[in-house]
């Protein structure tokens, strides 16, 4: 007998929390036809919902002893949800999917063969096109792949949804780092292990409404950044330090030119120009430097990744 625990996130989804479950039980369904000794477990995550999200996947469990779940105390994000779905799974792979069926269950029979038949540790999403997505966030999203890439030596995939079928050995890698600030699709590319990649095209939510503002989205990729690169310091060094071989050249020029023309005052305006200009980079530099000291204090003050109320 082998267990597969379905990991499901769900902040807010009372409307596709039944559409989900419908299409989850026909997977499991084909799953079983295929591997008679495979069975499933169904592991909500309510992430601190203010609607009747936890309502919903109470009875399903009333009907189902398959469903268990986790509810938070409050909101803690997808990240901590994620976390604590491959902490409290029993199964011997897991996978995470989105409660809307923007990760089609149907792929799952396909993404379970790569790992039992072929011999893959995980069995990875990535979208190809971001249909159905604002042109600008897209268009960020890419800029955001790009950078990230150049500064970090860890390889994060573009359009790799967080949709991913795994073995027990890698998710409890991922469960020994433990660091607060996380960015999983970093952890990911940390840990190694053999991914299949599988791609289809984006699919819009069932039901319900995204919880990613832009803004949101700001914030996770500096996250993202900061967790995977420290790269973003040297360039304040590197920064200081060229700021500092074009003063030295300026203070040789201005004393031969004094030495030799004399010295009437001018030069007001390109000196308050010069002044703002190198004072917007320390500035700069320091908010570089003062955001991997915050990042740095969390994680020192070792708090727990989310706090549950109540789980069954
Ligand atoms: N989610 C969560 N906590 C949050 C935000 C989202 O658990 O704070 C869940 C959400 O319920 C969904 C999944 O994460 O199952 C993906 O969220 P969403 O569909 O809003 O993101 P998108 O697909 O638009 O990137
Ligand atoms: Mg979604």
């Amino acid at each position: 007998m082998s267990l597969l625990s379905v990991i499901v996130p769900c902040y807010n989804e009372e409307d596709a929390i039944p559409f989900f479950y419908k299409e989850i039980c026909k997977t499991a369904e084909e799953l079983k036809k295929e591997f008679a000794d495979l069975e499933c477990e169904f592991l909500f995550i309510d992430d601190g919902s203010v609607d009747k999200t936890l309502l919903k996947v109470k009875e399903l469990r009333e009907g189902d002893k398959r469903v268990h779940f986790v509810s938070f105390s409050r909101n803690f994000g997808k990240e901590a949800g994620i976390y604590a779905g491959l902490e409290n799974c029993r199964g011997d792979y897991a996978v995470i999917m989105d409660a809307d069926l923007q990760d089609p269950p149907s792929l799952l029979p396909d993404m379970y063969r790569a790992l039992v038949r072929e011999g893959y540790d995980s069995a990875a999403t990535r979208r190809v096109t971001r249909k159905g997505e604002p042109p600008i966030r897209s268009f960020f999203a890419r800029m955001f792949y790009r950078i990230i890439n150049r500064l970090s030596k860890t390889e994060i995939v573009d359009g790799a949804r967080d949709y991913r079928i795994m073995t027990r050995r890698m998710v409890d890698a991922i469960l020994s780092m433990k660091e607060v600030n996380r960015f999983t699709k970093g952890i990911y590319g940390w840990i190694g292990f053999k991914t299949k990649w599988f791609e289809y095209e984006n699919i819009e939510r069932v039901a319900g409404e995204t919880k990613w503002s832009f803004w949101k989205l700001l914030l996770y990729s500096i996250e993202g950044i900061v967790a995977f690169s420290t790269t973003p310091l040297a360039f304040a060094a590197m920064l200081g330090l060229f700021f500092t071989l074009i003063a030295f050249i300026l203070i040789i020029f201005i004393v031969i030119k004094t030495l030799v023309y004399g010295d009437p005052t001018n030069g007001w305006p390109s000196m308050v120009c010069i002044i703002t200009f190198i004072g917007g980079i320390q500035l700069f530099c320091m908010g570089v430097i003062g955001e991997y000291l915050a990042k740095a204090y969390m994680e020192t003050k070792n708090r727990p990744i989310y706090i549950s109320k109540e789980e069954e």
